[in-house]
């Protein structure tokens, strides 16, 4: 499940690429797109290749996030504890690193939305919240 998208090095919009014509496929530019009308200059230069790889719904998350959990400590105690370790920076900081790296602030991704029509929940700390005990769950669930 990896895709690779192109970030436009002038207005930073993602899309798939194009290869340019006198390319030798090491590069990428970005498609064809306007800003406010006119054609963005980022169109022929070399676009950035980002993965896109990201979780895009709460079993994705977990998924994603359930390996990063080595050890058998974690989960010895309660899930009220692991969720508030988790966000307390005693943890260095897991809850804000999840909700940094999925963009649960910039409110445009698509797991923001999963998150605000799915499960009902809009503030960015009740979904890293989420997302943790549901990973909580899941551990000690299977074990
Ligand atoms: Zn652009």
């Amino acid at each position: 499940m990896s895709i690779t998208k192109f970030k436009c090095a002038v207005c930073g919009k993602i899309s798939t690429g194009r290869t340019p014509k006198d390319g030798d496929g090491s590069f990428r530019y970005p498609r064809r797109h306007k800003i406010n009308g006119v054609v963005c200059e980022g169109v022929y230069e070399e676009a950035e290749w980002v993965n896109d790889d990201l979780p895009k719904t709460l079993d994705e998350a977990v998924d994603y996030y359930l390996p990063k959990f080595k050890g058998p400590n974690w989960f010895n105690d309660s899930e009220d504890s692991f969720a508030s370790f988790c966000h307390s920076m005693l943890s260095g900081g897991i809850g804000m690193n999840i909700r940094n790296e999925l963009g649960l602030w910039t409110k445009d991704t698509d797991i923001y939305k999963h998150f605000v029509n799915v499960h009902n929940i809009e503030h960015p700390d009740d979904m890293s919240d989420l997302i943790l005990r549901s990973i909580y769950r899941k551990k000690t669930k299977n074990d």
